[in-house]
């Protein structure tokens, strides 16, 4: 089974006017700005599962509402697994969160410091892990880099994960995209801390950061613990996939190491869904 942990939904109109301009600065395609249901719907035919989540961050300027995601969501149960996107900004966010799980039937969250302007162990963000704690829900959180200009640096190293993962350690984790750039500081959280894992998405198209990440991972002996992902709509998970399983393409003749085969089948194929509590 194949299962995309890691897929957008949005609309042209949840992305601010300087958030769209920040982000085609980098992005350049519009169309990236805007994925309908369809479109999602027809890029997952490449997957078995899809985990999919809005955004909550005013801060840099792009909300897509939890109501949006969950009626896309509800239209396909027997694929979609909806996270709820909660921003410790929002007045009222632990009631979202609450809302989200018990009458959206979101299975798990989605947050996002760097963009959202937090630090990962602000108090306000105890209750939430607390909740999940308690819940068995996984968090994907995207502690890493982004190109907004106005997302803070600071907040964004995956090491800062570590105090979190001390306080809660029944707490499932998963870092999108390895924490780009500190993928190193994130295959050796994810080694140490049982309950973290990290996803491969968005990562193939740089492909000698690609290699490097997953032979990292490989040579810390975390590999196990690296989830398949596309980070649709900004890569298709097909081609997301056979990137993960082309990934020594780039050692050519050079005598590079190569990554084992079933350790790229693994993470293609990972029990993704066993490993974080979802049905
Ligand atoms: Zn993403």
């Amino acid at each position: 089974m194949i299962v995309d942990c890691h897929t957008h939904v949005w609309k042209r109109a949840h992305w601010t006017e300087e958030a769209q301009q920040d982000a085609l600065r980098v992005i350049r395609d519009p169309c990236l700005l805007e994925t309908t249901a369809e479109q999602h719907w027809q890029a997952m035919q490449a997957v078995d599962k899809a985990i999919v989540f809005g955004f909550s961050a005013r801060h840099t300027g792009l909300v897509v509402p939890n109501d949006f995601v969950a009626d896309y969501v509800s239209r396909h149960p027997e694929k979609l697994i909806g996270f709820v996107a909660v921003d410790p900004h929002e007045p009222g966010y632990l009631d979202e969160l609450r809302r989200g799980i018990e009458d959206l039937k979101f299975q798990g969250v989605k947050l996002a410091p760097i963009y959202q302007n937090y630090h990962v162990m602000d108090e306000r963000m105890l209750p939430v892990y607390d909740y999940c704690q308690k819940n068995g829900l996984p968090i994907l959180i995207h502690q890493g880099t982004t190109f907004f200009a106005k997302a803070p640096l600071k907040y964004a190293l995956p090491v800062q994960l570590e105090e979190v993962a001390l306080h809660y350690p029944g707490l499932v984790m998963v870092i999108a995209h390895m924490g780009h750039p500190w993928i190193e500081e994130t295959v050796v959280l994810i080694r140490k801390q049982p309950n973290f894992y990290a996803d491969v998405s968005a990562l193939y198209y740089r492909p000698w950061q690609f290699y490097n990440a997953l032979m990292s991972a490989v040579e810390y002996g975390a590999a196990h613990k690296l989830l398949f992902g596309s980070d649709y709509p900004f890569t298709q998970p097909g081609v997301s996939a056979d990137a993960v399983r082309n990934a020594n393409r780039i050692t050519g003749s050079s005598g590079l190491p190569r990554i084992p085969s079933d350790v790229l089948d693994g993470i293609v194929e990972r029990n993704t869904l066993g490993l974080l509590n979802l049905s």
